[in-house]
C-alpha cells in the first residue's frame, strides 16, 4: 500500500503532525516509531504516567560530549510521545523575541505574531487567561497554587523574592520575568500529558491513520531527488514502504542521522563512512544547540524533600548582569527523590556555543557522535559564571539555610563544604574555570537541520520544512529551529508541527 504521508518519529512533533494530517479522511497517513505505543492509560507503564518525575525507561541510551573529553548520558524518549513521554512537563513558550529572531534569519513566516495562534490552539490552560491563551486545545496546562507548594519549593520562591526578583503568575505571558509557579502539561492527578496522549489517543482509531510502533526507520528512499518512501527494520526484517511525501520528526538527534544515512549531508564526511552522497547539505548535523546548565547539589536533611511532589514547581527567569538578552537565564530548585537530595540549577537559555552530530557508521542502531561544545563561547562562560554566583546567593539566603546545603557537589565530580564554595565564588578565574569543568546539558537539543533560505549555506530546510534540493521530503521537529528559544523545548516542538501540518494540508500533492 502506498501512503500519502509517511511521518517518521512519533514524538512531540510527529504525534501532532500525524494527528493533524489524518484529520483529512482522504489522506492515508503512516506514523512510524522506533519505540512502543501504549493505546490507553491502563496499559501505559506507571513511569510514563507519573508527570511529577522524569522517566528513565524508554530511552535511546545516548551519550554526548559536554566539553571535549567529558561524556554524559543524553536522554531521548523512545516511545510514542517521544521525549514528551519521559520529560519533566515544564510547558513554556519562550519570548516573542525568540520567534522574531527566526524570522529575521530569513524565515519570515515565523514571527511571534505568526506562531502565537498555534501556541493558543495547542493548549488548554486551566488557570491563566487573556488573548494569548487557549482554553480548548489538546494539551492541558496547569500551575501549582502557592499554598500547595512543597516546603522546599516555597523556600526557593521566598529566597528569590528576598533577592529582589518580582513574582510572576504566568510565565507564558509575553512580558513575564521573575519567579513563580511553572506551567506544566499535566492532566488530573499529575498525569504526564505527552503528545501521544494529547494527539494520538484521540486519533488512533481513524481508518486512514496507521501507527507502526517498534519500527526503526533506517533511511529515506529516492528516485533521483524525489523521496518515494522509507526503509525500515521491524520484526527482524528490512522492509520498504512507499509514500508520496516523507516527513522526518525523529528529533534533533534522530532526524539528522536519518538524513545522513540517506546521503543528505556533508558529502566528504558521508563518503568517509561509506555512504554515497545524494545532496551536499553541509548544515546537516551542525548548529547543535542545547541550553547550558550548572548544578549545585547536596544531600538534604531528612524530611526536606517531599518525595511525592513534582521535581520542581517554581521557576525563576532573569537576565544575567551585563547581558543584552532579556531573560537569558533560568533557575530552579530540583527535588531528587532517590537519595533524597536537592539541587539548584542555573541555565543559560540563549547560548552562543554550537555543537555537532556526526555518524560513526551507516548502521541505524549506532549512537551518533554527539558533541555539544557547551560553554566554548566566552560570553556563555561569563553569563554562566553570573548564574553560578546567583546560586551562591540562594544557598546563603536565610530562607534556604534550612535546606542543609552544607556540602555541595558539582557535575565534574567535585565536592566541597559550602563555606569553601562560597569563598571560591569571589575568585572570578575559579568561577569561570568551574563553569567549564561542570557545565552540563538541559536535554534540549535543537537546530541540527535548521531552516533558512536557499542562499544560506548552512540551511537544510526552507521555512516550511522542505529539504533544500529534494522533492517530497520534509523535516518538522526540534531540528529545524535555527536558534533555541529561551524556554524548555516541548511546546515549541508542538507549535512547529501544528504549523507545518497546516502548510502540508494546504499543499496540492
Ligand atoms: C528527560 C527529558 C526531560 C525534558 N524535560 C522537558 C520539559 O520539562 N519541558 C520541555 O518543554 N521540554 C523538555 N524536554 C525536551 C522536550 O521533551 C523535547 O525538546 C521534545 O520532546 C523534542 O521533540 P521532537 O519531536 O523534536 O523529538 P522527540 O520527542 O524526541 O521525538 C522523536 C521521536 O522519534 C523517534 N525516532 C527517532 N529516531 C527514529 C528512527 N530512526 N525510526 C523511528 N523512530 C525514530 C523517537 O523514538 C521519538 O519517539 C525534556 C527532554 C528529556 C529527554
Amino acid at each position: 500500500m502506498e501512503f500519502d504521508d509517511i511521518v517518521v518519529g512519533a514524538g512531540s512533533s510527529g504525534a501532532v503532525l500525524a494527528a493533524r494530517l489524518s484529520e483529512d479522511a482522504r489522506r492515508k497517513v503512516l506514523l512510524v516509531e522506533a519505540g512502543p505505543h501504549y493505546e490507553d492509560l491502563q496499559t501505559m507503564p506507571k513511569s510514563l504516567l507519573n508527570g511529577r518525575q522524569m522517566a528513565w525507561d524508554h530511552d535511546w541510551g545516548y551519550a554526548a560530549e559536554m566539553v571535549p573529553g567529558r561524556l554524559a548520558a543524553y536522554h531521548r524518549g523512545k516511545v510514542t510521545g517521544g521525549s514528551s513521554s519521559v520529560n519533566a512537563c515544564l510547558a513554556l513558550r519562550g519570548s516573542p523575541a525568540d520567534y522574531d529572531e527566526w524570522a529575521g534569519l530569513g524565515n519570515p513566516d515565523w514571527t511571534w505574531r505568526d506562531v502565537l495562534p498555534a501556541f493558543v490552539r495547542l493548549e488548554k490552560d486551566v488557570d491563566a487567561s487573556g488573548d494569548h491563551h487557549g482554553r480548548s486545545g489538546p494539551t492541558p496546562i496547569r500551575r501549582c497554587a502557592e499554598a500547595d507548594l512543597a516546603p522546599a519549593q516555597k523556600l526557593f520562591l521566598d529566597a528569590c523574592c528576598y533577592l529582589g526578583h518580582p513574582k510572576v503568575h504566568d510565565h507564558n505571558h509575553p512580558e513575564a520575568t521573575g519567579v513563580g509557579p511553572v506551567p506544566s502539561n499535566l492532566g488530573p492527578n499529575a498525569v504526564r500529558f505527552s503528545s501521544a496522549m494529547a494527539y494520538l489517543h484521540p486519533a488512533q482509531e481513524r481508518a486512514n491513520l496507521t501507527i507502526r510502533a517498534d519500527c526503526l526507520a533506517c533511511r529515506v528512499l529516492f528516485d533521483g531527488t524525489r523521496a518515494i518512501g522509507i526503509e525500515i527494520e521491524a520484526e527482524g526484517r528490512v522492509q520498504q514502504i512507499l509514500g508520496q511525501r516523507v516527513t522526518l520528526c525523529a528529533g534533533a538527534i534522530g532526524s539528522p542521522a536519518i538524513l545522513m544515512r540517506s546521503g543528505l549531508g556533508h558529502s566528504e564526511e558521508l563518503r568517509a563512512i561509506g555512504i554515497e552522497p545524494r545532496i551536499h547539505l553541509p548544515g546537516v548535523g551542525r548548529n547543535l544547540i542545547d541550553h547550558a546548565c550548572i548544578r549545585v547539589k547536596w544531600n538534604s536533611p531528612v524530611g526536606m524533600v517531599d518525595v511525592a511532589a513534582a521535581h520542581l514547581q517554581v521557576l525563576l527567569t532573569h537576565t544575567a548582569p551585563g547581558s543584552s538578552v532579556r531573560n537569558d537565564m533560568q533557575a530552579f530548585l530540583f527535588q531528587w527523590p532517590i537519595q533524597p537530595s536537592l539541587w539548584l540549577q542555573t541555565s543559560l537559555m540563549k547560548p552562543l556555543s554550537r555543537g555537532t552530530i556526526r555518524l560513526r557508521s551507516n548502521r541505524a542502531t549506532d549512537c551518533p557522535d554527539i558533541r555539544l561544545n557547551l560553554a566554548t563561547d566566552a560570553e556563555d562562560v561569563r553569563r554562566l559564571s553570573e548564574g553560578l554566583r546567583m546560586l551562591g546567593k540562594l544557598v546563603q539566603s536565610p530562607q534556604m539555610k534550612v535546606l542543609g546545603a552544607d556540602v555541595c557537589s558539582f557535575d565534574d565530580g567535585q565536592s566541597m563544604p559550602a563555606e569553601r564554595f562560597l569563598a571560591l565564588l569571589r575568585d572570578d578565574d575559579w568561577t569561570a574555570a568551574q563553569v567549564v569543568r561542570a557545565v552540563t546539558h538541559y536535554v534540549h537539543p535543537v537546530g541540527t537541520a535548521r531552516m533558512g533560505p536557499t542562499h544560506d549555506p548552512g540551511a537544510v530546510v526552507d521555512q516550511h520544512g522542505r529539504l533544500h534540493g529534494a522533492i517530497g521530503l520534509r523535516v518538522a521537529d526540534a531540528s529545524i529551529m535555527p536558534t533555541i528559544p529561551r524556554a524548555n523545548t516541548h511546546l515549541t516542538c508542538l507549535m512547529i508541527a501544528e504549523r507545518v501540518a497546516e502548510w502540508m494540508r494546504a499543499e496540492v500533492t
